[in-house]
This record gives structure tokens, C-alpha cells and sequence, in this order.
């Protein structure tokens, strides 16, 4: 019997063990400041550098812009005297990332005490899929006539596509946004949460918005990356791709913004399955990517659509995969100029406004250069708050500041495409 129970105590602490959040005790983000294209040559050979298990917060794209590497602490100061010796200058952007996922924790736990005694929903707090999928389910039974769900597919673990349709009449143009499909992006998740709940509120108040949905439906998919937003909760909050295995590697996961048949296996994509933007096998290899291309080209009618991540607070316009200006690349730069001028009346000033005249980064792959290539014509990403100081661990008094401004720019951009029909 004690022998048995020794066994029982074992098995259950090992289990315990094996499915315990992964830490990240005393890792750092470095912010790498790459001078010309060498040193950014050399950062990519530190990403390909698999056995010290460096993770690239935001990617080395173009000279001057910042590189954001998490660094665990067992290969900090392997990791600074190589930029040292490659003189690559870097400062400490957070100083023990795990210090801030405590703190996260922390006020998750506080709040959701807080919404079992009261009974209600705050939206500024993180939450899980369940969570989402009830307060989805609760929205439809609330607006009838205004909201339903359509489920558009199952990830690659089985969890229903869940996507949010508003509209008030048959067979309209509809505005695509997305939220989450890189899974530890969590102020998007929440962002999606907070339009959901500001679109029914709006509708019948708001003139503009009313008018909007009289014409356009919106179509909102708030965890796109399902699998991916389980596993930030329950094993690795810094998880970003998605849960499906690949042969041959004992690596999990595809970058479902690397997926998509545009420019599909160019620069700024990986084929290494342990990368965070390994492309996948095939394109659209991912459930989660395959049910939108099918869904989108079903649809039809779809005249916008927004791939919303963070962070970096950029927007961005097609191509990622080429240097070739979009055919509509002035009036898309345009209609962006317009809603960035409403967010600095606002006071939220993006943090480069040469971004527009930029081309990002050379990421081939990517969800709206696909959309753009579909026909859809307003095809935008949006790099949500903030430029890095908390960077993937945002603080959730963020959220609805972020979700606000986020939703000013997007209004202006269904606007635009409600008025300028083609
Ligand atoms: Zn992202």
C-alpha cells in the first residue's frame, strides 16, 4: 500500500512537473540596435543560433529599426559579449521578463475574483478561451438581429473558428479584422473583445458606425490561433505559433502570418520548423489559415480586411513578400494618412510616421499580401502598443487605452471603405 501510494505521489509530481508553466526567470529583452545591414546579418545568425533558444520579440528587418531579443538567463552573457564583440549596441529593455508575467498573473487572478462577485465582464484583463467563447455566445443571445457567429473551420487540435458577424441585411460587402493569430500577442485577443462589445453598444447610437452597418457588414475573428492562445495560458505564455507538429522534427508549430500562397517561401521566412517564423510545409498547410482563405474567397464580397498583431505600434500596407509597390499603394498610404491624423489629434502618436512611406520588413507569406493579391484592396496590418517596454507582456491597464485608439483608426478605415466603393 505504501509502496503504491509512493508510486501514486511520484507519478503525480512528475505530471505536475511535465505540465507546469514554463519561466522565465531572470531571461532579459535586449534591444539591439543594428547600424547597416551587416550587423543585421549577424543578428540573423544569432537567430540561427537554435541551441541558445533565443526569441526574437521583433524580428531583424531593416537597419535602425530596433531589434528585441528575449534572452534566457542561462545564455545572457554569452549572448552580450557576442553583440559586444560584434559592437552591436544594445540596452536592457526588461530586466526579468518573468518579474512581469508575475505581475500579469497576479491581476488576472485579482480580476477574475472580482468579476465571480459581481458578476461581470472587464475588459480590461486577459482572458481564456472560455471565457471568449462565453462572452461570444453571450453576445449573440443578447443582439439577435445584429450579431451571429459563424464557425469557419477547426484549428488543428479541433477548437471551432469562431467567427463574429455583424450586419443588418443580406448579401452586403463585408470589413474583415482578425485578432490573434500569433498567440501571445494578448492585448490583440482583448482588443477584439472590446470592438465586439463596442459595435453593439454603438449600433442605433453612434450615427457613423449605424450608417456603417446599413451599408457593410463586420466580420471579426477574435482568437484566430486558438491552439496557440490554450498554450500561452496553460504551458508558455511566449508561444506565437500554431499546435501542429511537424515530420521529421521534434518542433511544434508553423508562423501562421509566414503561411499564406503570397510570396509563400521568400525572405523573412524560415524553413527550419524550430524557427518562430517557420512558413510550414506547404502554403496554407494550417487549418487556421486554410479555413480563412476559403472562407474569404466563398465570401466573395469582402472589401477590407485588417490582420491585427503586436507590438511595435506601426501600420502597415502591402507587400511584405516583394519591393514592388502595390498596385494601390498611394491611395492605401492615403486612407492611412487620414486615420493617423485622427489618432494624433487624439494624442496617440504612432512612433514613426515615415513607417507609411516605408516598406516594413521583407516577410514573405504574410496574411494581407495574400487578401491584397485576393482582391481586397484595403488590406492593412496593425502593430498594436506598445514600442517595447513591456513589449508581449503588456500591463492590462493597456488594454482599453489600446482597444480605443486601435478602434479610431479602424473606423476611419471602414469608413473609407464603405464610401469608396469598387
Ligand atoms: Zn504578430
Amino acid at each position: 500500500m505504501i509502496e503504491e501510494m509512493k508510486i501514486w505521489i511520484v507519478f503525480t509530481v512528475f505530471l505536475a512537473a511535465a505540465c507546469s508553466q514554463k519561466t522565465f526567470d531572470g531571461d532579459q529583452v535586449l534591444r539591439a540596435h543594428a547600424k547597416d545591414n551587416a550587423q543585421l546579418d549577424v543578428l540573423r545568425e544569432l537567430e540561427a543560433m537554435e541551441h541558445l533558444q533565443v526569441d526574437f520579440w521583433r524580428g531583424p528587418s531593416r537597419p535602425n529599426l530596433p531589434v528585441d531579443i528575449r534572452v534566457p538567463n542561462a545564455v545572457l552573457q554569452q549572448v552580450k559579449v557576442f553583440l559586444e564583440s560584434n559592437s552591436i549596441d544594445y540596452s536592457i529593455m526588461i530586466e526579468d521578463v518573468q518579474e512581469l508575467l508575475d505581475q500579469e498573473h497576479q491581476e488576472i487572478q485579482s480580476t477574475t475574483l472580482r468579476e465571480r462577485i459581481t458578476g461581470s465582464f472587464s475588459y480590461s484583463t486577459y482572458h481564456t478561451i472560455e471565457e471568449i467563447n462565453n462572452f461570444i455566445d453571450t453576445l449573440v443571445a443578447e443582439n439577435p438581429g445584429l450579431v451571429s457567429k459563424i464557425v469557419i473551420g477547426r484549428s488543428y487540435e479541433g477548437r471551432p473558428l469562431n467567427v463574429l458577424k455583424f450586419s443588418t441585411g443580406a448579401n452586403r460587402p463585408a470589413f474583415w479584422i482578425d485578432t490573434g493569430i500569433h498567440s501571445r500577442e494578448w492585448v490583440t485577443q482583448a482588443s477584439g473583445l472590446w470592438f465586439a462589445k463596442k459595435i453593439v453598444t454603438d449600433y442605433g447610437r453612434d450615427a457613423s458606425l449605424t450608417s456603417t452597418l446599413n451599408k457593410i457588414d463586420i466580420l471579426l475573428e477574435i482568437v484566430t490561433n486558438p491552439d496557440g492562445y490554450v498554450y500561452t495560458h496553460t504551458r508558455d505564455r511566449m508561444w506565437r505559433k500554431t499546435r501542429s507538429p511537424n515530420s521529421g522534427s521534434t518542433c511544434i508549430g508553423t508562423d501562421p502570418n509566414r503561411n499564406w500562397d503570397a510570396g509563400f517561401g521568400g525572405a523573412g521566412s524560415s524553413s527550419n520548423p524550430c524557427s518562430e517564423t517557420y512558413r510550414g510545409r506547404a502554403a496554407h498547410s494550417e487549418p487556421e489559415v486554410k479555413a480563412i482563405v476559403d472562407f474569404v474567397k466563398s465570401h466573395g464580397n469582402i472589401k477590407g480586411f485588417v490582420s491585427i498583431h503586436s507590438y511595435s505600434q506601426m501600420l502597415l500596407y502591402p507587400y511584405g513578400y516583394t519591393s514592388a509597390p502595390a498596385k494601390d499603394a498611394a491611395e492605401l498610404v492615403h486612407s492611412l494618412y487620414k486615420l493617423l491624423v485622427v489618432i494624433v489629434r487624439n494624442q496617440i502618436v504612432y512612433e514613426d510616421m515615415g513607417i507609411l512611406f516605408l516598406l516594413l520588413y521583407y516577410a514573405s507569406g504574410g496574411t494581407v499580401d495574400w487578401t491584397y493579391n485576393q482582391g481586397i484592396k484595403y488590406s492593412y496590418t496593425f502593430e498594436l502598443r506598445d514600442t517595447g517596454r513591456y513589449g508581449f507582456a503588456l500591463p492590462s491597464n493597456q488594454i482599453i487605452p489600446t482597444a480605443q485608439e486601435t478602434w479610431l483608426a479602424l473606423t476611419k478605415l471602414i469608413e473609407h471603405t464603405r464610401d469608396n466603393p469598387y
